[in-house]
């Protein structure tokens, strides 16, 4: 199999702000180039594009081309399960929402401390045992984005588990918060295969600021940011592929372009992410990857990567002209960041471990105090 993933989770979109305004059209043409050009993995999830991602999937892809031409991956939504009772109701529903009667993977979305200790007392992994006898379930895993520590726990309660997705790119691979190769180290003692999700962080390693820029352009005129980003995880050992959350046919070329036979980094190259990395450490832009999950229970539906999205521009950019437009353009009709309750919900869900308050109190000293 080829070593790219089409992630369906920044899709284009008709209207801004509204991410369930799937552009249809464009992501059938997206499909289109993708499976011509000999990939064939595609990955959903329940609450992607305010859960329209997985009919996306059906419209683009399930009901155009014939069922053994593509793999399709779907994750349980952990975060929706209350009780044992929750999960065929929702397995079904994804079942029925992607028009399909299996899924070739099939993962835990987001396993970290409270999922996992809720996932065993829940019966989950029987209820996915299961599912594998009945065939409706042909591999099984789970997304990852807490400590190697628990990482090993889980593989090591659960040995049937056949592959682990993580979070891995340059930036984080040595950060003391996410900890990426430390998982990845985990993740091959175990001897599991890894898919690779946010490989170039939410798109923070497409927008390099300028001067990091200049270091890739400098040594290769031709290349994109994003493909030292897909190549570095894609030659990593164990690596079985990289999802890339593509938002447009650009973005998707791109990435096949590169992606149908990647050549690994070599030394010199290596050596220049580094300084890519401390470039992009020093301008210190908050780390969102645009995920959402923070926004699912914040109760005052506070756009947050929205924000942190404008606060980067400023950061990178330090021209107060666009990133004040951007804010006040996300800001409109919706709750400002100075009226966050500070009830730190939207913390307990974020994969990267950002201090969301604190950085939504910045947001509001930027753009609210002028
Ligand atoms: S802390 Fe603020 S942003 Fe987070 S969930 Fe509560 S109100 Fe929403
Ligand atoms: S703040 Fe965290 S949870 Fe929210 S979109 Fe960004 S990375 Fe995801």
């Amino acid at each position: 199999m080829k070593k790219l993933g089409f992630g369906f989770m920044r899709l284009p979109i008709l209207k801004e702000g509204d991410f369930t305004s799937i552009d249809m059209a464009q992501v059938c043409e997206m499909t289109d180039i993708f499976m011509s050009n000999g990939f064939c993995y595609f990955d959903t999830a329940y609450p992607y594009h305010g859960e329209k991602s997985e009919e996306a999937i059906r419209e683009a892809l399930v009901k155009r081309y014939p069922r053994d031409s593509f793999l399709l991956a779907d994750k349980m939504p952990t975060i929706r399960v209350t009780g044992p009772q929750d999960y065929p109701v929702l397995f079904e529903t994804q079942l029925q929402r992607c028009g399909v009667d299996y899924f070739d993977y099939y993962l835990f979305h987001n396993i970290w401390k409270k999922s996992y200790a809720d996932t065993e007392k829940f019966g989950g992994f029987d209820f996915i045992a299961q599912k594998m006898k009945e065939g409706r379930i042909k591999h099984f895993g789970f997304s990852f984005h807490d400590e190697p520590e628990l990482l090993d726990k889980v593989l090591t309660a659960h040995p049937e588990v056949e592959f682990v997705q993580l979070q891995l790119n340059y930036l984080d691979w040595k950060s003391p918060s996410v900890r990426s190769e430390e998982c990845y180290n985990v993740a091959r003692r175990h001897g599991k295969e890894i898919i690779v999700m946010e490989p170039n962080k939410g798109g923070s390693l497409i927008a390099l600021p300028k001067e990091a820029e200049k270091l890739i352009k400098d040594y290769a005129p031709d290349s994109s940011p994003a493909s030292w980003a897909m190549r570095f995880c894609a030659s990593l050992e164990g690596v079985k592929l990289v999802l890339s959350g593509m938002s447009n046919i650009s973005q998707l070329k791109d990435n096949i372009s590169f992606m149908s036979d990647p050549v690994p980094l070599n030394a010199e190259e290596k050596k220049i992410i580094e300084g890519v990395r401390d470039i992009i450490e020093k301008n210190s832009a908050i780390g969102c990857t645009k995920c959402r999950y923070c926004t699912e229970d914040c109760p005052m539906d506070i756009p947050i990567p929205e924000y942190f999205s404008a606060f980067n521009t400023y950061r990178l950019t330090h021209n107060m002209g666009n990133a004040g437009m951007y804010y006040r353009r996300y800001a409109n009709g919706r709750a400002l960041a100075s009226q966050c309750l500070k009830c730190g919900k939207c913390e307990a869900h974020c994969p990267q471990h950002l201090e969301i308050r604190r950085l939504l109190g910045e947001c509001a000293e930027l753009f609210e105090s002028k």
